[in-house]
């Protein structure tokens, strides 16, 4: 990779600089192999270990006892880790494992930045785990053609592997899709090309791919538990990565500790504690919150106001800008970005982007929070994926702290619901290379230059 880059986010920093952490002091300047093994990286798979062994050592670490995924689930990750291992100990068969960095979150980039200039923190997180269920194939998912040639580059610079019976290492690029990084979409995608959902079960730690027990990570995750198993790690408070964006606030990649007040984040970053802002929390997939409820930004915070962290992405939306209209083109975003294969999920997001798009003009024949609750009800597991859940919990966020609103929108109608144009709508809340087009592949390839339009 060049070291010629353009400055990536307008900010990419550890909220305390002085614990060392996914970021680093130069954080886009990519760690090189020697670098990183300097640092003691790749410590872990230096010498040969049973599997029994390195799943004790991860087992062990205080730092990672509360780890869950970090790609949105949040499933507590030694449980994960300790049923693929069971599961391939019974079969007498040697596992596979992935590190999941296909993102498909329209308001992410924190796995995409971990591939470019982390590599090496996502790969020995890879062969530590690969370690522990006694892998015999480790891939790395990538979402775009740098984050593979990063990859392919800091494979290359290896050449210590969990002894000489370390896994073979891989890369598959995912399809560019919203399902893509789905952990059964994985499987399928790296078995047949098709990135597209299953139903479970069997899940992948019980029938993966090639039919073996398959473990699946979100790349974070991964390097928290490189980082947690170096031999200087010293535990200090739980963290996470965030992209942070929204109104007067350009794109930026934070690593926050879990359960900062949104209003201390806020007074960092705007210098006010309380501006009237709505979230959008976990991106696309952990509904809209107003910033007056003054959660702590965790698993725990959000869910009390029946939100989600998701894949830790936070977007500040102006008082001006109306949630109603945030959460059709969310939905619409869903019903363009399916995997048309759940009857429900692709009829219920037409019709749900529908009828928010719709919902400016007064309707007293429709009852709207009635409505938006029966979907709420009826939506939850009905796909292969979580995509209709998605939606449920959004409208649900809706019907909890916007009441108010909807009830203006039933009997007054809103000028801003009713102007939006139809189609398309989620495209400016989407984190987007900046530049003219001819840029675009460019900057794509080599840079985080990025805008977020509202
Ligand atoms: S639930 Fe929706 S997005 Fe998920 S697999 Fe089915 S059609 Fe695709």
């Amino acid at each position: 990779m060049s070291d010629d880059l353009t400055l990536p986010l307008d900010e990419i920093r550890a909220w305390d600089g002085t614990v060392p952490g996914l970021l680093g002091a130069d954080p886009w300047r990519s760690h090189t192999y020697s670098g990183y093994v300097a640092d003691g990286g790749y410590t872990k798979i230096a010498t040969p270990h049973s599997p029994a062994d390195i799943l004790r050592v991860i087992e062990e670490a205080s730092q990672l006892a509360a780890l869950r995924g970090r790609g949105g689930a949040a499933f507590p990750t030694l449980h994960k880790l300790k049923a693929v291992a069971t599961a391939a100990r019974e079969l007498d068969a040697r596992s596979v494992v992935v590190a999941n960095g296909a993102e498909g979150e329209p308001l992410s980039y924190k796995d995409r930045y971990l591939l470019r200039y982390r590599p090496h923190l996502v790969l020995d997180g890879l062969l530590i785990v690969a370690a522990a269920v006694n892998a015999g194939s480790a891939y790395v998912y990538v979402a775009d053609s740098a984050s593979r040639r990063s990859v392919a580059n800091a494979i290359d610079e290896i050449d210590v592997r969990c002894g000489g019976d370390g896994p073979r290492l891989l890369i598959e690029q995912a399809q560019d899709t919203y399902v893509a990084g789905e952990e059964t979409a994985v499987v399928r995608a790296i078995d047949t090309g098709v990135a597209r959902p299953k139903d479970k079960p069997p899940r992948p730690y019980q029938v993966g791919v090639g039919g073996v027990p398959t473990l699946v990570l979100n790349v974070e995750t991964l390097a928290w538990i490189a980082l947690a198993l170096r031999p200087d790690s010293t535990p200090g408070p739980d963290r996470f990565l965030a992209t942070v964006s929204g109104a007067h606030l350009g794109p930026r990649l934070l690593e926050l500790p879990t359960g900062v007040p949104v209003g201390e984040l806020l007074q960092e970053l705007t210098g006010d504690s309380n501006p009237p802002f709505n979230v959008l929390v976990g991106g696309f997939f952990g509904g809209i919150v107003p910033v007056s409820t003054h959660f702590d930004v965790s698993y725990d915070g959000l869910k009390m106001l029946g939100a989600g962290l998701g894949c830790g992405a936070l977007h500040f939306l102006d008082p001006s800008t109306c949630v109603i209209s945030i959460a059709a083109d969310v939905v619409a975003f869903y019903a363009k970005n399916n995997a048309r294969q759940c009857r429900t999920c692709m009829s219920s997001t037409d019709a749900i982007a529908n009828f928010l798009a719709g919902a400016g003009k007064p309707r007293p024949n429709v009852d709207l929070g009635e409505t938006l609750t029966r979907w709420s009800i009826q939506l939850p597991g009905r796909g292969a994926c979580a995509v209709p859940d998605g939606v449920a919990l959004l409208l649900r966020t809706l019907l909890r702290h916007y009441s108010e609103v909807i009830a203006s929108h039933q009997h007054v109608g809103c000028e801003a619901c009713a102007m939006a144009p139809p189609t398309s709508r989620w495209e400016h809340l989407s984190i987007t290379p900046r530049g003219p087009a001819a840029d675009r592949q460019r900057m794509l390839d080599n840079s985080f230059d990025l805008e977020c339009a509202r």
